[in-house]
């Protein structure tokens, strides 16, 4: 597989090559991923997970997420960073902290999640539609 997006985490042991340009992207203010990723909102890269491939020691972190979903966050078991996000609620697809991914990737945003739960403070300029919560399915 010839990677079109690659990823790694700050030590380099953990690796994610995908074969395609992302399927979505996002960007979430909820509580979850801004305690996970230290910032006051997380801009997510999704992935067909069969079109991809995780290398590398990671460590899983199980929880039920906001809209429900059990959910999994995985980071670099040696270095910690949190790098992937699955959910049941889309079991075909793995979400990457864009933030990990190597240039050139470009953030495509297409709408923010959880606008309910963002922090006061910082506003939303660009444009893009806002959902209080989650997706509607
Ligand atoms: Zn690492
Ligand atoms: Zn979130």
């Amino acid at each position: 597989m010839t990677p079109l997006v690659s990823a790694k985490c700050t030590c380099g042991a953990l690796q994610f090559e995908a074969s395609t340009a992302p399927v979505t992207q996002m960007i979430c203010h909820c509580t979850d991923c801004r305690a996970a990723t230290g910032r006051p909102s997380c801009l997510t890269a999704f992935f067909h997970k069969g079109l991809s491939a995780i290398h590398g020691p990671q460590t899983a972190m199980r929880f039920v997420a906001a809209s429900g979903a059990r959910t999994e966050r995985v980071a670099c078991s040696q270095c910690q960073t949190v790098m992937f996000d699955t959910s049941e609620g889309f079991p075909e697809l793995i979400g990457v902290i864009a933030a990990v991914i190597e240039p050139p990737f470009v953030a495509q945003p297409v709408c923010h999640m959880w606008v309910s739960s963002r922090v006061a403070g910082c506003p939303i300029d660009d444009g893009l539609p806002q959902h209080s919560r989650g997706l509607p399915r």
